[in-house]
């Protein structure tokens, strides 16, 4: 059983630290956003009224609602520059995590070797070895999470089969820029290996930094990239758990054919266009996608003038700050706010601040599959939350520290 070591998700166990907290707790570990960066009131409407009329409880399409496969392909054409075929190119999952199980399951055979980047999102791991594969780990280095272009040649072998990418990147906040993205494109094609792409983050960047590019849209980079998307993140609806996947037509094929076993469909009422239309979710999604890109465009700038609000903060305190251009995570440093000859780890700091302080974060030794190549004194907060919160939190740890 290759689950057997593994530990509840350290998102769910630090997010029932804080709700279970006497005196209450500022929850920064999680990354869910709070009611202010929810999606337009229409689509909630619209999802809400879904179940209502009749007939509208039964199996949606297995690939997804016609609506929603439209608007995915139309968003990818309009955002990545990627048009894709609706019916032959999209598929509709449960999440992106759904979607990259399904596509771990359809891509990979036993043996085969897939190149992931460190700091990593923790169901990548152990769902590739789930699906037999072996990971080949490339560092990002800190503070500015950059590639070393020799070690990330030397991960490649004639048994690497995938290489996955997260950009914008959890829990970093890096994105990947054009100089990086020539160099995976260049190494994907001489060594000929697929593409899985989580772009969940694709609309979180910040204005002024680096733009969000999809490796997809290099050229020679088409026919070998899946990319991902998710409501959860394009919405801030993390509990709808509606993702999508775009791709060449024989990739998609085999990833929904994983899909058909894993989940079969996803809750048709999370999928619709127009609110009032008799279904669902799925559609409220196809017409968040069609008719409310004010909403997704504008998450950056406000994205990026909460991290400022808590950055300056943090720093005041004596945190240091990576940096990031998008996301909304923000790695920092306690290295300096521990006593001289101090070993407490980033583990045991957030055990400490989410009992003593009312502050829940995010060891980034859990984006780590190896802890012991982990930095030790990294914690991860997550700022799209109204700024009373973030307030509320930097006082708790200055009263605290
Ligand atoms: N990939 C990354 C990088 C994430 O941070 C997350 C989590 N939120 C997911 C995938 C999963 O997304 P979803 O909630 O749509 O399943
Ligand atoms: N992606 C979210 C995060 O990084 C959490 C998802 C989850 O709870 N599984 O915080």
């Amino acid at each position: 059983d290759v689950f057997s070591g593994q530990k509840t998700t350290v998102f769910e166990t630090m997010s029932i630290m804080a709700a279970e907290r006497p005196g209450g707790c500022c929850n920064l570990g999680q990354g869910f956003p709070d009611n202010e960066l929810e999606g337009p009131e229409g689509m909630k409407q619209a999802a809400t009224a879904a179940m209502l009329p009749p007939n509208s409880n039964q199996y949606p399409p297995m690939m997804g609602l016609p609506e929603l496969r439209q608007a995915v392909a139309a968003h990818s054409g309009r955002h990545a520059g990627l048009p894709v075929d609706w019916q032959r190119e999209t598929l509709v999952t449960v999440g992106a995590t759904e979607a990259l199980a399904a596509a771990f399951l359809a891509l990979l055979n036993a043996g085969d070797e897939v190149i992931f980047f460190e700091p990593l999102y923790d169901s990548y791991v152990p769902m590739a070895r789930r699906a037999g594969a072996v990971p080949r780990i490339v560092q990002l280095h800190p503070p500015s999470w950059s590639i070393d272009a020799a070690e990330l040649e030397a991960a490649f072998s004639p048994r690497t089969r995938l290489l996955v990418l997260n950009t914008p990147h959890n829990p970093t906040g890096k994105v990947f820029n054009q100089q990086e993205l020539e160099l995976l494109a260049a190494l994907c094609q001489h060594h000929d290996c697929l593409c899985l792409l989580d772009e969940v983050y694709e609309h979180l960047v910040f204005p002024g930094g680096a733009p969000h590019v999809s490796l997809r849209s290099l050229p020679g980079m088409a026919d070998r990239c899946l990319r991902i998307g998710s409501a959860g993140k394009t919405f801030s609806f993390t509990a709808w758990k509606v993702g999508w996947l775009t791709g060449p037509a024989d990739m998609v094929a085999a990833v929904a054919k994983a899909h058909q076993f894993i989940t079969f469909t996803v809750p048709s009422a999370m999928q619709v266009s127009q609110p009032g239309r008799g279904a669902c979710q799925q559609r409220a999604v196809a017409h968040g996608l069609e008719h409310e890109q004010s909403f997704y465009s504008g998450l950056g700038p406000l994205l990026q003038r909460k991290r400022q609000l808590l950055a300056g903060q943090l720093q005041q305190l004596g945190f240091s700050v990576l940096p990031a251009d998008g996301t909304y995570f923000l790695v920092a440093d306690f290295g300096g706010l521990l006593p001289a000859g101090s070993t407490e780890d980033d583990v045991a700091f957030c055990q400490r601040l989410v009992r003593d302080a009312g502050v829940a974060l995010i060891p980034a030794s859990a984006f780590y599959a190896d802890k012991a190549t982990a930095p030790r004194t990294l914690v991860r907060f997550v700022f799209c939350k109204t700024d009373e919160k973030l307030q509320a939190a930097v006082d708790a740890l200055r009263s605290y520290l």
